[in-house]
């Protein structure tokens, strides 16, 4: 047992420390913004859209107002209604399975891979029916679902692919950008995010020239030309002064996701061999490590503990959708999903974040190491 070095606090995430690493160029960004006077949409959100687009390897970038309103756009873009179905995983923050709700739409649930946490690709195909018309997978904690079943299964039954890529920009599958992998990528730019701004913004990707343009009418009240309303859309446009922070960091993105995923491989050095399980990465996946996320029974006294020292961890996520009160209507019962369920009880988030120092990481591995060999 090595010895624990007196107390400290770490937190799960610090952004001040990102900021004082990029802050003279952030202040100058955010001060150009201000003099043009051009708040919403325009030549800010314009360059972002492009550098995003280079970034994912993706031909259309469309800056809209949050991840949720990516996968709401998305969504409504790929004719999703009222009594349609889409499948998704109930193992994820609100916002996907909210947003097909949202619509008049039934999200169906498929369980998760308890390996990758990821929807369970074999089990998509006998939640089709007539009425399905779209699967809508995450890339949860930054690590791509298994896009090759699933698009498979989504060309064999007519259907649409919507990535839910919030969690997962710079994540690569087989060669491929996570969000340029389906029909339509969702992004959220929220501030905890690999790339997050300062405020709400998201973004929708897509290969797609059709989709694009609807996508870009979609997110000013579908009005083409302005103040001509061919569809009901929503307000849902992107900020120049999330444009130009977004734009700045994304030149760290490559860096900083370089940074997590060594820390994620000190955890991973160090935590293996114990009896608590640690992130798969599959092979042919590049995994951000948006969260590190370990999983073991005893995770609510783990977490109780290491709070005692200190350390701050977290839970994403602590009730499956399917067993959210507001979802109730759908009739979805506790054991439906064993998986999922198993993850919202056993999962606990650690400390990552490109700045975190080995210190503080030394001292969150060796008070886990400490609550195991007291149990
Ligand atoms: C953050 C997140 C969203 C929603 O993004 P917002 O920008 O907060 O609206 C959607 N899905 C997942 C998986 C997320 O992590």
């Amino acid at each position: 047992m090595e010895a624990i070095t007196s107390f400290m606090k770490v937190s799960s995430l610090d952004l001040k420390r990102q900021y004082e690493s990029i802050r003279e160029e952030i202040n100058k960004a955010v001060l150009e913004v201000v003099a043009s006077q051009s708040f919403v949409l325009g030549p800010f959100v314009e360059s972002f859209e492009d550098s995003i687009a280079q970034f994912c390897c993706i031909r259309h970038a469309v800056g809209v107002s949050s991840g949720t309103d990516a996968i709401l756009l998305a969504l409504m873009a790929c004719g999703v209604k009222n009594g349609d179905e889409v499948i998704t995983t109930p193992f994820t923050f609100f916002a996907t399975a909210g947003s097909i709700a949202r619509l008049g739409a039934v999200p169906v649930f498929v369980d998760i891979d308890p390996a990758t946490y990821n929807i369970d690709g074999s089990k998509i195909s006998t939640a089709i029916n007539k009425k399905t018309k779209a699967i809508l997978p995450v890339h949860l904690y930054g690590q791509c679902a298994n896009m090759d079943v699933i698009l498979e299964i989504a060309r064999a039954n007519g259907l649409m692919v919507i990535e839910d890529a919030a969690q997962a920009i710079g994540a690569v599958y087989k060669g491929r950008n996570a969000g340029s992998l389906g029909h339509v990528g969702c992004f959220s730019f929220y501030p905890t995010k690999n790339l997050g701004g300062y405020g709400d913004g998201g973004l929708v990707a897509t290969n797609d020239d059709k989709l694009a343009e609807f996508i870009k009418i979609l997110r000013v009240h579908g009005s083409k030309p302005k103040y001509y309303h061919s569809y009901i859309g929503i307000n849902g446009r992107l900020d120049a002064i999330q444009a130009a922070v977004l734009s700045v960091k994304l030149k760290y993105l490559n860096s900083w996701s370089e940074k997590r995923r060594l820390i994620a491989a000190y955890y991973h050095e160090r935590l293996k061999g114990l009896p608590i399980r640690l992130p798969k990465i599959e092979s042919h996946n590049v995994h951000i490590f948006h969260q590190y996320v370990i999983a073991t029974p005893k995770r609510d006294a783990l977490m109780k503990y290491l709070e005692r020292q200190g350390i701050e961890t977290a839970i994403y996520y602590p009730v499956p959708l399917h067993l959210q009160k507001c979802f109730e209507y759908l009739g979805y019962k506790c054991g439906d999903l064993p998986e999922s369920e198993r993850a919202s009880l056993e999962t606990l988030a650690l400390p990552i974040f490109p700045e975190i120092t080995q210190k503080e990481q030394d001292y969150v591995i060796s008070h886990i190491k400490k609550f195991i060999s007291g149990q």
